[in-house]
């Protein structure tokens, strides 16, 4: 079976004083053992998140393809290890949209942060002008074939499916509709990499809070969830955490 993860995702939001939010988030954690907890937080809070909650497992929430080099603004994987992250996000949407990331360029980075021994956690999801046109699944299995690595293996690796209608606006899929992507996800996993699919996790993500969040994580083949805005502040992110315990 797979151990769920509930990870946070900050996004452009947090500073030193909001850190204190990761105490109760740490206990939560420690208080389900059963489950991964995870946060990632904006790359100049990375080092003083681990020192705030030594224990929680931080990372963040893109890392550049390349070693080193002419990238203005961008930051590695030797970077982030370095301050001691333990994963990054890949592929979100809102990268894809404001940074024009493409497919190609999030398996580069999967790679590159496999090579440096972190995990990545991968996004996908359609708009909803995609879902609309019945292209929901076809997207999604579009975006998996030309970014996960070959011979991508679950102890790294883990997918978030992240419907970008449903990001940050309080709509949620059904979870009937959630339960059938990720069984979709699973399957086009099973062409990608073979029978490691069976271990890898899928999470699912878009508005869940505490309210939403048993309901989701029940989904079959949901085995976590990633948490934008509900994951800023332990009073509504420990809910998530416990019920994913
Ligand atoms: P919200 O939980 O704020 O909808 O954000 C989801 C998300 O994009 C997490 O990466």
């Amino acid at each position: 079976t797979r151990r769920k993860l509930i990870a946070g995702n900050w996004k452009m939001n947090g500073d030193l004083a909001s850190l204190a939010e990761l105490g109760g988030i740490a206990i939560a954690a420690q208080n389900a053992p059963g489950i991964d907890v995870a946060i990632a937080v904006p790359a100049t809070l990375i080092a003083p998140a681990i020192a705030a909650a030594p224990g929680l497992s931080i990372g963040a929430q893109d890392v550049h393809w390349s070693a080193k080099g002419a990238h203005t603004g961008c930051i590695s994987v030797a970077m982030i290890a370095e301050a001691k992250a333990e994963f990054s996000i890949i592929g979100h949407s809102e990268r894809r949209a404001d940074n024009g990331e493409t497919d190609a360029q999030v398996k580069s980075k999967a790679e590159a942060l496999h090579a440096g021994g972190l995990d990545a956690i991968l996004c996908v999801g359609e708009t909803l002008d995609e879902r609309d046109a019945g292209q929901a699944v076809a997207v999604v299995t579009g975006q998996l074939a030309a970014s996960v690595p070959e011979g991508a293996a679950a102890d790294w690796l883990s997918i978030a499916y992240e419907p970008v209608w449903a990001i940050g606006t309080g709509r949620t899929p059904t979870v009937s509709d959630v339960a059938a992507m990720h069984e979709a996800i699973r399957t086009k996993l099973r062409e990608l990499i073979g029978a490691e699919a069976d271990a890898m996790r899928l999470l699912y993500g878009g508005s869940v809070t505490g309210d939403n969040a048993t309901e989701l994580l029940g989904a079959s083949d949901v085995d976590g969830a990633l948490v934008g805005g509900a994951s800023l502040t332990a009073a509504k992110f420990v809910p998530i955490v416990e019920a994913g315990a």
